[in-house]
């Protein structure tokens, strides 16, 4: 899984998309929501302190002058206001100032006219707005933060217009902050805990999903030995894997038995069509020679005797790639097998007019090799030279060596392989454009075969100009057999032990 882990896969992605994208944003309004009450609830608890102070003020007020005349009442007032600001006992929290009809400070608190408390709008907005109490936050030329409420005095009060209070928004800023940080504090556990579940959770869906891929993908290939391993959970995946599993079996099955089947019945055509063979050979040889007839019959069954014969071959070769070519090696002359192949193909290529051009090298190059498949190998490799060459051409086989390999190399002049089917020919069933006859399993078996043994199997062509098969061997040496066993030819059925 190292590419899926290397990026998101698609379900992480999704998942982070639509989930974890979801939960961020209805963290972040919470945390939007929180924080702007909060400051309300803050910022307007000053608000309302300052008010209640006002409030009171303005009871004694009511209750000052009553008696008297109203301009005696607004003296008496005027006086008890600049006591109540003389007098004020919350001066470390608030400057209480007393303002008259433009704005201008009469009294305060502390006793002195510090500017900078001078800024804000609640002046303006207490004389303007209809509720006659103004609010306003500015920052005084110090830095610090203050929040001032302005209400009019509303009883005349000899030239006092207004009481104005001015506190200090540090502390309550202070505490915003922490809120603040909790609150973000809180906002990233929560999102940290649900990204960690979910990835807990989504990667428990997709390493699962992603071996079923790997897996699916193998048995679409036709590798049906591959399976999926048992689910620790009987959950929709440890179900798909059991499903998979079963499928893959019933393939595996159905290929055996399919097998099984091709193989014994090419077996059965075989026994036959070998005496028929043979028969038809010797009629051939002592027939009357003077009938026509006669002999246009015998060479037609012969003929097609042979055609039924090399589809029986094809059929078993194929059935023995199936279930794995069987080898029985031992130390082999190859240069002896390549001149036995080549008397064996002789008469055919005589008859068709193709020259064998073959010069024995004079030392032995031992393999270790299946006398058997390495027949097959030379066998078909020559029959296509045959089958794809022009009557006239030649047939070169030419064998080479260096410390470690002997090549044997088969060289024909017929009408070649063009470069895209050139990739292909060792696939079984392929048939070239070109092809004339065969079910194109030829090729495939003999690299196969050549693979089992150690080697390599070269095919190099030109379209009109000819193609060169070329078979490398590792040449045998004492105690080297083990090297060139069948590592990976497992199952064996009976029937395909059974040989040419
Ligand atoms: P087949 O059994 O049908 O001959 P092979 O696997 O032996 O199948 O060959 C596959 C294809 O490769 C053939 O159909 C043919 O197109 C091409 N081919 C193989 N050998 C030669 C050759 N010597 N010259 C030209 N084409 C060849």
């Amino acid at each position: 899984m190292a590419k899926r882990n290397a990026g998101f896969t698609s379900i992480t992605a999704r998942w982070l998309r639509g989930s974890l994208l979801i939960t961020a944003i209805l963290v972040i309004v919470a945390e939007a929501l929180f924080l702007y009450s909060t400051y309300q609830d803050l910022y307007g608890g000053v608000r309302q302190a300052v008010l209640s102070r006002f409030s009171t003020i303005e009871g004694q007020l009511s209750a000052t002058g009553t008696a008297g005349d109203e301009s005696d009442a607004s003296a008496s007032r005027g006086l008890a206001l600049r006591r109540t600001v003389e007098l004020f006992d919350e001066k470390d929290k608030f400057e209480f100032m007393l303002l008259d009809a433009s704005g201008t400070v009469i009294a305060t608190s502390s006793g002195t006219f510090s500017r900078e408390l001078l800024g804000g709008t609640d002046f303006y907005d207490a004389m303007t707005g209809s509720s006659g109490i103004g609010v306003s936050t500015f920052r005084t030329s110090e830095g610090e933060k203050v929040m001032a409420v302005t209400a009019l005095v509303p009883h005349a009060a000899e030239g006092i217009a207004a009481m104005r209070m001015v506190t200090s928004l540090t502390l309550v800023d202070r505490r915003l902050m922490q809120y603040v940080a909790f609150s973000l504090g809180i906002a990233l556990v929560v999102l940290g805990v649900s990204a960690w579940s979910g990835l807990f959770f989504v990667r428990s869906i997709v390493r699962p999903v992603a071996q079923v891929e790997t897996i699916a993908t193998r048995i679409a290939k036709g590798d049906l030995t591959v399976r999926l391993p048992e689910s620790r959970y009987n959950d929709e995946i440890g179900r798909l894997c059991q499903t998979i599993n079963q499928m893959a079996e019933a393939l595996a099955e159905t290929e055996r038995m399919k097998n099984d089947f091709i193989s014994s019945v090419s077996h059965e055509l075989r026994t036959p069509l070998t005496s028929i063979k043979g028969w038809v050979e010797t009629i051939a040889t002592r027939a009357a020679p003077d009938d026509e007839i006669y002999r246009r019959g015998i060479a037609v069954i012969s003929a097609e005797t042979d055609r039924l014969y090399a589809m029986v071959e094809d059929l078993l070769d194929f059935s023995r790639m199936q279930n794995g070519i069987k080898l029985d090696c031992q130390v082999l002359d190859l240069v002896a097998e390549a001149t036995d192949a080549a008397l064996f193909v002789e008469a055919r290529m005589q008859k068709e007019g193709i020259r064998l051009i073959y010069e024995e090298p004079p030392e032995p190059y031992p393999v270790w090799a299946d006398p058997a498949r390495l027949r097959q190998v030379f066998v078909n490799i020559l029959d296509n030279a045959i089958k794809y060459s022009r009557p006239g051409g030649a047939i070169t086989i030419v064998l080479s060596s260096t410390p470690e390999t002997v090549t044997a190399s088969i060289r024909d002049q017929g009408r070649g392989i063009s470069p895209e089917d050139l990739e292909k020919v060792r696939l079984k069933f392929f048939k070239g454009k070109n092809s004339v006859r065969g079910s194109g399993i030829g090729l495939a078996v003999v690299d196969e075969i050549v693979a089992a043994l150690g080697g390599t199997l070269d095919i190099a062509s030109k379209l009109g100009e000819g193609t060169t098969v070329s078979v490398t061997l590792p040449l045998y040496r004492a105690g080297q057999e083990h090297l060139h066993d069948p590592l990976h030819l497992p199952e064996q059925t009976p029937d395909s032990g059974a040989q040419a």
